[in-house]
């Protein structure tokens, strides 16, 4: 059983309030399938995909971006970003699509199915992208659903639910925090006040609501599930490891997710002059940073996990200043939940030691929680099928907007090979075939879904979804 916790800007609690972590070991991504049905819808096996025109577009929409050589830099909310934008736009109207933008920027494009009154199937993702990005990370995702629904219309295949297309704001968090910024309001652990209010991590100040405001994407869409619930969610994108390039498969279907926990610390110490005052009393805030970035590393090695450091501010700045004032920005990563809950109590208790003894005030905030866990069995089902002997499992390193759908629906994703398993890089690389043969299994996985919405209509939840409900209803009770 896998247990999922999440949530934002949770001041931590003092050790004797907190509750002890649920004890979780992820099960290997070997699911038994044996009795399971390896075919596709009948539409499925007629869908073809345009891999020239996805391919096309793919570079095409790169131009949007700062000066990057051979990747791509489009932060979230700036010029660039607006251009990708508008092209969007333009395409999802030119399908005929039912076209919103909703408070948080995400762009929404709906098209109708035989029967409207069913929720549609997503597809989604985001191209906005990190700081000297690549051309795949995100926009792969939205570009190959487009690709989807223009090969659907294109060869008549209608599709009984309705089909919905986002492109979710602010998947990255490269220029404001928290990441997955609009998909967690969608989800319902953010809200719209919160994700306006995110600042922009060049401490300038400006944020994000304020940015989407000037590029014109503020919209009056809908932003919830509650106002506009979906029946699945379905993403591709590129691996950003090596699992399918080691053997040798274009594609795979995702299974699941590694634990990630997002922290910002700050530390408080005294001002002082940075030639007179003695080495001894000196309550250096950036010193203190320091030796915390040095556990930070060595912890990762410890527990066989990740960890990264992501922004950093400190001042008072000066030839002769002792720094007053660290704030610090960093992520823990680990497969396992047990690991990840043991990361975090160690590093706490290594930030607590080395800020008393530098006689620094901290305060310690987690603002993203995410145990690892698993996708929702039916729908990996349809993107397993649709992969066919193309696809392996795999499992992903990050969080995506599908990390936050899979909290109120069927989700599942596909992955396209990446060279190298390099991402969040100009090196991100995924070939023609590859990203042509991760859009015809998005395809077949949501007509797969379709198809399967036929003859069922309850879902088989993952185990912390389950778990997660169960708590939330009894408290309520
Ligand atoms: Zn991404």
């Amino acid at each position: 059983m896998s247990m999922i916790a999440f949530s934002l800007a949770r001041r931590l609690p003092s050790a004797a309030s907190r509750r002890s972590a649920p004890r979780v070991l992820i099960t290997a991504s070997h699911r038994a399938y044996a009795s399971v049905s390896n075919a596709n819808a009948p539409a499925a096996e007629k869908l073809k995909i345009n891999g020239d025109r996805l391919w096309d577009d793919i570079h095409y929409t790169a131009q949007w971006s700062a000066p990057s050589p051979g990747g791509v830099t489009r932060l979230c909310a700036d010029d660039n970003d607006k251009m990708a934008r508008d092209w969007f736009r333009e395409q999802v109207l030119a399908l005929g699509a039912d076209y919103k933008i909703n408070a948080t920027g995400t762009q929404i494009a709906v098209i109708g199915g035989e029967d409207d009154s069913i929720p549609p199937i997503a597809m989604g993702s985001h191209l906005d992208t990190v700081a000297t990005g690549g051309r795949f990370d995100g926009p792969l995702g939205v570009i190959g659903g487009l690709e989807v629904l223009r090969s659907l219309k294109e060869q008549g295949i209608k599709t009984r639910a309705p089909l919905v297309l986002f492109n979710w704001t602010n998947e990255e968090g490269a220029r404001f925090f928290p990441l997955l910024g609009s998909s967690i309001v969608y989800a319902g652990r953010s809200t719209i006040q919160d994700a306006h209010a995110s600042q922009s991590n060049d401490h300038s100040g400006i944020t994000m609501g304020s940015e989407l405001a000037r590029i014109g994407y503020v919209g009056d869409g809908p932003n919830t599930f509650q106002e506009f619930p979906i029946s699945a969610h379905f993403e591709i994108h590129v691996e950003q490891a090596t699992t399918l390039e080691k053997a040798g498969k274009p594609i795979g279907w995702v299974e699941g997710w590694q634990g990630m926990t997002w922290y910002s610390l700050q530390l408080k110490g005294e001002n002082g002059h940075a030639n007179t005052y003695p080495m001894y009393g000196r309550r250096d805030a950036l010193v203190g940073a320091g030796k915390i970035i040095s556990e930070l590393d060595e912890l990762a090695y410890r527990h066989n996990g990740r960890s990264t450091v992501t922004n950093i501010l400190s001042g008072p700045w000066g030839a002769c200043n002792i720094q007053s004032d660290t704030k610090l920005s960093f992520c823990l990563m680990h497969w396992e939940a047990e690991g990840l809950e043991a990361m975090g109590k160690d590093i706490e208790a290594r930030i607590k030691a080395i800020s008393s003894q530098h006689g620094l005030e901290t305060t310690t905030q987690r603002d993203i929680h995410l145990l690892p866990g698993d996708f929702w069995p039916d729908a990996v089902d349809c993107v397993r099928r649709a992969c066919g002997d193309k696809g392996m499992a795999s499992r992903t390193g990050t969080g995506h907007d599908s990390t936050m759908t899979q909290l109120l629906v069927p989700t599942a994703m596909v992955f396209a090979r990446a060279k190298d398993g390099i991402s969040h890089s100009p090196k991100e690389w995924s070939d023609k075939e590859d990203c042509m043969e991760s859009a015809l299994a998005l395809g077949k996985a949501v007509l797969n879904f379709d198809e399967l919405m036929k003859t069922k209509k309850d879902f088989q939840m993952p185990a912390h979804v389950a778990a997660e409900r169960q708590a939330m209803s009894a408290g309520r009770g």
